[in-house]
């Protein structure tokens, strides 16, 4: 393969398909990684696979690629949410990059009681679960939602979603999810912030009846790691790692 970069489109894909180089895009690809007229640039676009695409134009301002092939069909991403409270800042952006790393479907930031900072960019995030999704050969990129009270995100929860509820209470316990998901069924994991959760929050997760509070083994992870923990326990038991 003689591309040497992967690159997020929001514009079709397909064979013989021309597609538009705007200003910022063009800056990077003509600029900084000097792609002269006929080099290789690989696209995605979360509908149509990744496809190699030839520099027909490369412009200071704009330019143009040409598809040629599809290099690999559409990879679905498993249906799984990630409710977390943000941290500070570098460590929420560990969190959005391991998780598209991961795979989920959805990023829901969620503030608790005691969650420290209600700093959530979505645009910022968005742009960085792009980039994680260009790196890691993902094709496609997951929702990333605005930041919410985690009543309201319960509030509205649908049918036949079971929330994997990462309970510090239960560190020590055996981890086991047997029964709790099945395989290929949607599904969402839940971490709170460094504090944990409130008597109030832990009451109401364990009155709601798609919610399975799991331990994360015998050591209190802060919530960057319980966030990557909590979703390879998913993937291995419902997701596509199995
Ligand atoms: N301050 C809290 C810990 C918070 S850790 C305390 O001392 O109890 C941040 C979050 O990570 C928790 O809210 C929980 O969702 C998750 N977490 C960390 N370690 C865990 C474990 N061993 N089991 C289950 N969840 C854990």
């Amino acid at each position: 393969m003689d591309a040497k970069v992967r690159l997020y489109v929001d514009q079709p894909l397909g064979a013989g398909q021309a597609v538009a180089v705007g200003p910022e895009q063009a800056t990077y690809l003509f600029a900084v990684m000097r792609l002269p007229v006929g080099a290789g640039v690989l696209l995605f676009n979360g509908r149509d696979g990744e496809w190699l695409a030839r520099v027909v134009d490369a412009g200071k301002r704009r330019g143009a690629l040409l598809c040629e092939a599809q290099t690999r069909p559409l990879l679905p991403v498993p249906d799984l949410w990630l409710l977390f409270s943000p941290v500070r800042k570098e460590r929420t952006n560990f969190i959005v990059e391991k998780a598209v790393e991961l795979g989920v479907a959805r990023l829901m930031p969620v503030t608790t009681r005691f969650t420290q900072s209600e700093r959530w960019r979505q645009d910022k995030q968005l742009a960085h679960a792009i980039e994680a999704a260009e790196q890691c050969g993902a094709t496609s990129v997951p929702q990333v939602g605005e930041v919410q009270p985690l009543e309201r995100a319960l509030a509205g929860w649908p049918e036949g979603r079971v929330l994997l509820w990462a309970d510090e209470a239960l560190a020590g316990q055996a981890s086991a999810l047997t029964g709790s998901v099945a395989a290929g069924a949607p599904g969402a994991v839940l971490v709170g912030p460094e504090g944990g959760f409130s008597d109030d929050e832990k009451a109401l997760l364990r009155g709601l009846p798609f919610v399975r509070p799991i331990s994360l083994g015998p050591r209190i992870l802060r919530a960057e790691t319980a966030a990557v923990a909590a979703l390879v326990l998913w993937q291995m038991a419902a997701g596509d790692w199995r």
